[in-house]
């Protein structure tokens, strides 16, 4: 990514619990060969049409993708590490149903391709640690996703677990920056993480920061009824 300078005298921060990326999966061949077979998205459709597919995961993601991909694939497998899943029960019963092979108590040990594109996967038992090698042209992984501030934590605010320290006015420990949201963690306040407070505090914030930046502004911006048409 490009670092772009943006000029402002004051920021305000509604990052919520952080940017989400999806949890990666940790064997070898993995990482050589994301993009090339082994994605954690899905962008195209198309990509999988009449291949052979490998869905990693247990969750929502996994099985509606498995069930979205089970007549439009070659082959849909998919690899759970256990024998419950966290996807909705009617999604699994429909699953159960489909014709597409279910390896329960498997996980990926390695991803083998031609250096080009992704070819096999070695999936193994973990009650019993038996291997099987797969023939597959793609692999799709759904094992959940991580949220994370990021740079955001290099920045030299005060955060405290998931939060950013905040006052009654929004502001935070660097003068200029303000929090609102699931983000704000608000001194001697109901943490409330609905869509309502976040309005209300980003209200408070940029009404806050006008008058930071132009201290003879009121505060308080006044009702529309008051404006003079
Ligand atoms: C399942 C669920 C159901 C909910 N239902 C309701 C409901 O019915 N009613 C209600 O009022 N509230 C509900 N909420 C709560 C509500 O969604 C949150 O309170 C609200 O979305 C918080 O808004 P926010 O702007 O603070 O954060 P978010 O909505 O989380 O937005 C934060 C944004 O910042 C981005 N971001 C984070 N870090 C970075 C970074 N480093 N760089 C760039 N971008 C970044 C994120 O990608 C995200 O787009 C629900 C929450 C969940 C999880």
């Amino acid at each position: 990514d490009k670092a772009r300078s943006h000029y402002s005298k004051t920021v305000l921060v509604t990052a919520g619990v952080g940017a989400f990326s999806p949890n990666k999966l940790d064997a070898p061949g993995v990482t050589e060969y994301e993009g090339k077979g082994i994605f954690y998205f899905v962008k195209d459709k198309q990509l999988f049409k009449d291949k052979r597919l490998l869905i990693v995961g247990g969750g929502d993601s996994a099985v509606d993708w498995a069930l979205n991909f089970n007549n439009w694939a070659a082959k849909v497998t998919l690899a759970h590490r256990r024998d419950v899943f966290r996807a909705h029960e009617g999604s699994v019963e429909e699953l159960m149903k489909c014709g597409a092979e279910i390896k329960l108590f498997y996980e990926v040990k390695q991803v083998i391709g031609d250096g080009k594109w992704v070819k096999k996967a070695v999936i193994y038992d973990n009650r019993t640690k038996e291997e099987t090698m797969i023939d597959v042209d793609s692999i799709l992984v759904n094992i959940g996703f991580r949220a994370d501030l990021g740079p955001i934590r290099n920045w030299g605010l005060e955060i405290r677990g998931r939060e950013i320290k905040t006052n009654g006015r929004m502001e935070t420990n660097i003068p200029g920056v303000y929090v609102a949201g699931d983000l704000a963690g608000q001194v001697d306040s109901v943490k409330l993480n609905l869509i309502a407070t976040g309005y209300a505090q980003a209200a408070m914030a940029v009404n806050v920061a006008k008058n930071f930046i132009d201290p003879t502004a009121k505060i308080f911006p006044g009702h529309s009824s008051e404006m003079k048409m």
